[in-house]
């Protein structure tokens, strides 16, 4: 089975807007099993429109449209094709209180032009927005599926798990017999070029079930491929080679699929019952952030210093001003000391001090860019991590956050 994309939007091929849809839903698909031989961008033009719509009718089975969904004029993705199967659009009254109550709710005025996101093509499936005003639609035409999905990427993404990747399973159920399922296992700690070394009889097995490494920032993934029927026959098919992999990778391996760092790390403190504070330099409060962005942190994450200028690492956080003269403030001795203050100042059990070059100046011979210490305290020790990070300042500043999660997840794996 085919697929084809049609993304619209003259904002996308002006370069205004990176196209994120065509990444989302070309994972999406390759993970049912469907091909993608073909993705078209095409500008806020009717005729345009209406050629890249021939073309793909003629080729693909299921043809997904994202953009130009909204109440003003240049949006006529959903005229567009209903004139190109020569069906009409009818207003749907519940749908146009719908969007009209939406209106009440916040503090925009009605404008009628608004109508026409109520308008669909009889027979279509109306797909909800839940988190903005466009609807979608989905129908079958003939031994064509047409996807109409909003351009905003957070309502399209939502719009497609929620509603389209449902009806796509069942309007296609017979083709999609047997398609591909892939699980990623998640690793830290370890290369990739390590992780090789560690599974390489597995990795160059292939027989049915293929695996594939893929270097991430900060972590290594592993994906894991085959043909099954379903979810559960999936699971059975990859469990010897997966329980396998488990064994030799416990040190490192640490979720699967959509899980993070940061949601492995927020369940282990939790359950564990661990609070934890931070003190951060050149993250200037990126890990902070991070781990407050996960509901419900204020029950372990109790708060953070961002000590960015020696003065403040000294007076507000209390490291000692013997040990920033003698060892400068990117330090094995300044990132520990860092960490025990925010543990003793906040109470909580665990501290995180990183202190850090993020470049691109400031480095030196002895001291160069990429040199973070990562030190972690807990009741009973400090320890603490020197680490040398490529890449430009933004990735160094997450590689420092991503490897201060890893100390924590590494210390909480090992304690009861
Ligand atoms: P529209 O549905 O055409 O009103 O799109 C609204 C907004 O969604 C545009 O201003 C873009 O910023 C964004 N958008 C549309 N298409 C895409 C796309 N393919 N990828 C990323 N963003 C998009
Ligand atoms: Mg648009």
């Amino acid at each position: 089975m085919q697929a084809e994309l049609i993304s619209v939007g003259t904002e996308l091929l002006l370069g205004q807007t990176l196209n994120t849809n065509v990444k989302f839903l070309a994972e999406q698909l390759a993970s049912l099993g469907i091909n993608i031989y073909f993705q078209t961008t095409v500008g806020d033009n009717r005729e345009r429109l209406l050629q890249a719509l021939r073309i793909a009718t003629g080729r693909a089975d299921l043809i997904i449209l994202t953009g130009g969904l909204g109440p003003t004029e240049d949006d006529l993705t959903k005229e567009t094709l209903a004139e190109f199967l020569q069906l009409p659009l009818e207003i749907v009254p519940a749908e146009l209180e719908q969007i009209k109550s939406l209106f009440k709710r916040s503090d925009f005025n009605w404008t009628k032009n608004n109508d026409k996101q109520a308008a669909f093509i009889p027979g279509s499936s109306i797909l909800k927005n839940e988190i903005g005003s466009a609807p979608g639609m989905a129908l079958k035409n003939g031994k064509q599926g047409y996807l109409i999905l909003p351009g905003p990427p957070r309502e399209m993404t939502r719009m497609f798990l929620q509603y389209a990747q449902p009806w796509i399973k069942e309007i296609f159920q017979d083709e999609l017999q047997g398609i591909l399922y892939s699980t990623v296992l998640k690793f830290m700690g370890i290369t990739e070029s390590g992780l090789e070394v560690l599974l390489a009889d597995l990795l160059h097995q292939q027989k049915e079930v293929t695996l594939a490494l893929y270097a991430k920032t900060g972590e290594i993934q592993l994906r894991i491929t085959t043909r099954a029927q379903n979810r559960k026959d999936f699971a059975q098919k990859i469990t010897p080679v997966f329980n396998e992999i488990k064994k030799r990778t416990t040190a490192y391996f640490f979720a699967q699929d959509d899980v993070t760092i940061t949601d492995v790390v927020a369940q282990l403190l939790l359950k564990k019952n661990f609070t934890l504070s931070t003190a951060e330099s050149c993250t200037g409060g990126m890990l902070a952030e991070s781990l407050t962005a996960v509901p419900g942190s204020s029950a372990y994450y109790l708060g953070s210093i961002v000590s960015y200028a020696n003065s403040v690492k000294a007076r507000l956080l209390g490291v000692p001003q013997d040990l920033l003269e003698k060892h400068g403030a990117v330090s094995r001795e300044v990132g520990m000391a860092m960490a025990q203050q925010i543990r003793v100042l906040t109470g909580s059990d665990l501290g995180i001090g990183i202190t850090g070059i993020a470049g691109p100046e400031g480095g030196s011979p002895e001291k160069p860019v990429g040199l973070v210490y990562i030190a972690l305290a807990t009741p009973d020790t400090t320890i603490c991590t020197e680490c040398h990070f490529m890449g430009d300042r933004e990735i160094i500043r997450r590689r420092s956050v991503l490897r201060a999660y890893y100390l924590i997840w590494q210390y909480l794996q090992n304690t009861l």
